[in-house]
């Protein structure tokens, strides 16, 4: 929790300072709700869950006397209760082998990081682990996925930049099979200057894998840097439908004071969240909880 707490400090910060500049000393009146419900949208929290606090305190707190600490107890209840319902841990479905899960996202938003961090947690539970380099337009991607193979002894099925990604794919799916790998995970490319291009051979490689286990991939994994703001919702609706995205990993909270989206997203999306990203070491991957994020970013 303590590093969950720190990754989140810019957020929380950001929320409890405004709120406390809002309630010093001080009736709780249309005005200091107004000025709530802006620091409530600057950290980016949505308009749902801001709507839901303001009400709340105008129902059972108007025109009496209220201190930062009330607003910051119905705050972490009110995201608690947004973020419950997507706080689904990512299960690794055994009957499965290998079980496929393919990696989406822009590029930059930690996608190669995140499978580099599942890979070690996978490996240190005891499975076996395969990396599939399907982010075939970028050079620097193959290579980096390479170090994180030789850092988590996963083998890297790899092909030279510019082979075509749906081909490496089948063919990883096909080896980690033949070799009885617990877990294959699949990177993809993230270049969202050509969306329909991209958008397309992503949902080739579902295809193609498809041909060698037709119940895979059995996870689609979404990884959204949380500095990108609400540009992260604009993400998630244009990977979430044609990706068949089945959770998401957030990434770089600790770089942002508006952590509030990935509420925003919760609630407009109903997406699982499997885990979040505090900083860049290997344990600031963290399994998604939603009374710790609560209370992590309500101070
Ligand atoms: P990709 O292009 O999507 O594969 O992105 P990368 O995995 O290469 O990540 C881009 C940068 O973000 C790298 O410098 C990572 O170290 C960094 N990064 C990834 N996750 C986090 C995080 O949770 N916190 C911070 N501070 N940096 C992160």
């Amino acid at each position: 929790f303590q590093r969950l707490a720190s990754g989140l400090k810019r957020s929380s910060d950001q929320i409890t300072g405004g709120i406390t500049s809002v309630f010093t000393k001080r009736k709780l009146d249309a005005a200091t709700l107004d000025e709530l419900e802006d620091v409530l949208l600057q950290a980016d929290l949505g308009m749902d869950t801001t709507s839901a606090i303001v009400e709340t305190l105008r129902r059972d707190r108007f025109n009496r006397d209220i201190s930062g600490e009330d607003v910051r107890a119905v705050l972490s209840d009110e995201v608690g209760k947004a973020l419950t319902p997507v706080a689904r841990p990512l299960v690794i479905d055994t009957a499965h082998k290998p079980f496929v899960i393919l990696m989406v996202g822009v590029n930059g938003s930690g996608k190669t990081t995140t499978i580099g961090k599942l890979a070690q947690k996978f490996a240190a539970e005891g499975r076996t682990v395969m990396l599939a380099a399907g982010d075939t337009f970028r050079a620097a991607a193959i290579e980096q996925l390479e170090i994180w193979g030789r850092r988590t002894g996963a083998p890297v099925v790899a092909k030279p930049a510019g082979s075509d990604a749906s081909g490496l794919a089948f063919d990883a799916v096909t080896r980690a099979r033949a070799e009885g790998k617990d877990v294959l995970i699949i990177d993809t490319a993230g270049r969202l200057q050509n969306r329909d291009e991209l958008m397309s051979e992503l949902e080739k490689i579902i295809r193609v894998i498809r041909k060698v286990d037709p119940t895979a991939p059995h996870a689609v994994l979404l990884t959204l840097d949380a500095t990108t703001g609400q540009n992260a919702l604009n993400q998630v609706e244009i990977f979430g439908k044609r990706a068949g995205v089945t959770g998401l990993v957030m990434t770089k909270l600790d770089g942002t004071a508006r952590g509030g989206i990935l509420v925003a997203i919760a609630r407009r999306f109903g997406l699982p969240v499997h885990f979040i990203g505090v900083g860049e070491g290997v344990d600031d991957l963290q399994p998604f909880q939603a009374s710790d994020f609560a209370a992590a970013i309500a101070g």
